[in-house]
């Protein structure tokens, strides 16, 4: 195309959206390839992750592989806390700031490790729903300025363990969340003869807009209502309890989109904080909570994808919101804790794939003539397409529909052939994907031709199962930012969905964050199929890990954790191999060795009876339990 100018690595930045969402953890190399930054001082180093894909083949881990880059991960608890010490000094605030990072959101080992050892010295805590969450922090943290905020149903064996910690010193909460759960509080630290640290979960009116909302509202599951609050307060005092409440707690929702919420629920929260003072109980933590979203559009806008506020925004709001409102009343500023999730952990995991095979809605080759002997619809059709221009595509693809019909009609009647009707699809095909072409030129876009784009998209198959890997992307049409990972320095011109190799009709990626907001399709590279094509989805760490299943029997990928290094180079710092095979299996209660057992009892049987011979005995054998040891997804040979 004369005088364009040549697609260069900026254009697809644009394109994608990269430095949008991206955050300056991801950007695109000049080679045309993505690349992950870390900063060591006032120095940026990059690695791209075409680097870390060859060195993981390398070690034998074929893809896909969920990578969790490490240095990104300090720099979000970093970040988090220095915003919040800014805002506090800023605005003169009389109090700290305590981050929990809710284990629900990432439970791995290696993540939970991660943030207690990196964020100690933010005095960074944990957040525990469960008695299993419970006692990963238990295990974690030694801290004694740290918070464990425990949230959930708590049993009796909940609050023991809990109260044990408050005797190896750690600043250990139960929040409450339902009038039974108190009595069970009181009883078992009378028992024990320890007394509890406790929390209130208030129920705030503020309602919250976007996809994660149900926790907003009267309605809301958890927490207190004001009646019982009232009824938990008198219960507290009548039992000599009432010095034990030392935190008040509300989580209004996830990924909160809106600055204009997070302000409302602060302002409503102090009004609770005030008068649970004035009731005696001597308050000296706010938790606010998680809800800070991420924006992974890149939009900056307050649709649920995406959030309209900085993270200084954000503290500098809570920090004045709080400060000014106790201020009015004369009650002293608590320590705010917040319950960051999503944002402390979506960054630093990318799920990395290959492209396995593309389905093309448009034949390789148009025949140019009629066979001698076919029907007149076929005959219109073909006319149909060699007819069309800018001129009359609306009315040429209701005729191409009509003729396409007719000529299936005669199919299912067994007058015309299968040949006829494969001519059919072909011509019908390429009137669509002409008619595609033109629209661009269209003064207007028929709305009934609105769709073309993404109903003649072309299917590229990723080696990846979107129900493990992207639950979320499934079960709440939760967006992720998904690009190749190189060959950016060339313009990707196909126009694609993603579906995933599970068998199922879900299994697929097919919106995707746009320059325009949302789009339903996704331009890609022509794939070559001898050449591998990788792409990434980012912003992956929040809630994807373990809420995956084994749909198909698709297992755990492997994971492997890198940092990057003051040189620039990277350090494979941990490596977890994926399911195999047998693995899932014996999720669902098979046992690989009795399967393999029936299978040489069945083998063996075929030797009796002649059908096969030991050499091809032995062949069957070993292919069924190197299958038992191999990865679930598609292995290159
Ligand atoms: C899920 C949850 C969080 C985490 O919220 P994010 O929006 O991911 O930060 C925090 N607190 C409670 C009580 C939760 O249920």
């Amino acid at each position: 195309m004369s005088g364009q100018a040549p697609w260069r690595a900026a254009d697809s930045a644009a394109l994608y959206g990269i430095d949008h969402w991206g955050a300056g953890y991801f950007s695109l190399a000049d080679s045309g390839e993505v690349v992950a930054n870390a900063s060591f001082g006032a120095v940026q180093q990059s690695v791209s992750l075409m680097d870390i894909v060859a060195g993981l083949e390398q070690r034998g881990h074929a893809m896909p592989v969920l990578l969790r880059i490490e240095n990104i991960l300090d720099d979000r608890i970093t970040r988090l806390n220095e915003a919040f010490r800014r805002a506090i000094a800023q605005l003169n605030y009389r109090g700290h700031y305590r981050g929990v990072f809710p284990i629900k959101v990432n439970q791995q080992c290696h993540v939970v490790e991660e943030i207690t050892k990196f964020g100690g010295q933010y005095h960074h805590g944990l957040e525990a729903g469960s008695k299993a969450e419970l006692m990963v922090a238990l295990a974690h943290l030694r801290d004694r300025e740290a918070c464990i905020v425990c949230n959930g149903y708590k049993d009796a064996e909940f609050v023991e363990l809990g109260l044990h910690a408050r005797r190896l010193g750690l600043r250990c909460f139960f929040v409450i969340e339902t009038l039974a759960e108190l009595e069970i509080i009181i009883k078992t630290s009378r028992r024990l003869g320890i007394e509890p640290l406790l929390g209130v979960r208030v129920k705030l009116a503020a309602r919250v807009e976007g996809h994660w909302n149900e926790d907003s509202g009267d309605r809301s599951l958890f927490g207190l209502s004001v009646s019982q609050l009232i009824s938990a307060v008198d219960r507290l005092r009548e039992v000599d309890m009432l010095h034990c409440l030392q935190l008040m707690h509300y989580h209004i929702g996830s990924q909160i989109p809106n600055i204009r919420n997070i302000r409302a629920g602060v302002q409503e929260a102090c009004r609770y904080f005030v008068d649970l003072v004035g009731e005696g109980a001597p308050l000296t933590y706010l938790d606010l909570g998680g809800g800070l979203a991420v924006d992974y559009t890149g939009a900056a806008t307050n649709e649920t994808h995406s959030k309209n506020y900085s993270l200084d925004e954000y503290c500098i709001d809570i920090v004045e919101g709080i400060g000014e409102s106790l201020d009015s009343y004369g009650v002293a500023h608590p320590t705010i804790i917040t319950e960051s999730g999503r944002a402390t952990v979506a960054y630093s995991s990318v799920l990395l794939f290959n492209v396995l095979d593309v389905s093309r809605f448009r034949a390789a080759t148009i025949p140019q003539q009629l066979p001698d002997e076919c029907s007149d619809y076929l005959r219109n059709l073909f006319q149909t397409l060699e007819q069309l221009t800018a001129n009359n595509v609306q009315e040429s693809c209701n005729d191409a529909v009509h003729y396409r019909e007719e000529v299936r009609r005669m199919f299912r009647q067994g007058l015309v052939q299968l040949r006829e009707l494969a001519l059919a699809d072909i011509f019908y095909l390429e009137v669509l994907q002409r008619t595609r072409e033109l629209l661009p030129s269209l003064p207007r876009i028929p709305p009934e031709l609105q769709d073309l784009d993404q109903a003649l998209a072309d299917i590229y198959y990723g080696n990846f199962s979107l129900f493990q890997s992207l639950p979320d992307s499934w079960a709440i049409d939760q967006l992720f930012p998904v690009m190749p990972i190189h060959r950016l320095g060339e313009q990707p011109d196909r126009t694609a969905i993603i579906a995933d190799i599970t068998c199922d009709s879900d299994g697929k990626i097919d919106h995707f964050a746009s320059a325009t907001g949302e789009s339903r399709t996704i331009a890609l590279h022509r794939f070559d199929p001898g050449q591998e094509y990788y792409l990434g989805v980012f912003l992956v760490g929040a809630y994807q890990e373990t809420l995956g299943d084994l749909h198909n029997l698709f297992g755990d990928t492997h994971v492997a954790s890198v940092r990057i290094d003051e040189r620039g180079g990277f350090e494979f710092v941990e490596e977890i191999v994926g399911d195999s095979i047998g693995d899932v299996l014996s999720y669902v209660e098979y046992n690989p060795k009795e399967l393999y057992e029936q299978f040489r009892v069945a083998a063996e049987a075929a030797v009796k009876s002649g059908e096969i011979d030991l050499a091809m005995r032995r062949e069957m054998l070993q292919a069924f339990n190197s299958s038992l040891n191999g990865y679930t997804y598609f292995e290159r040979d």
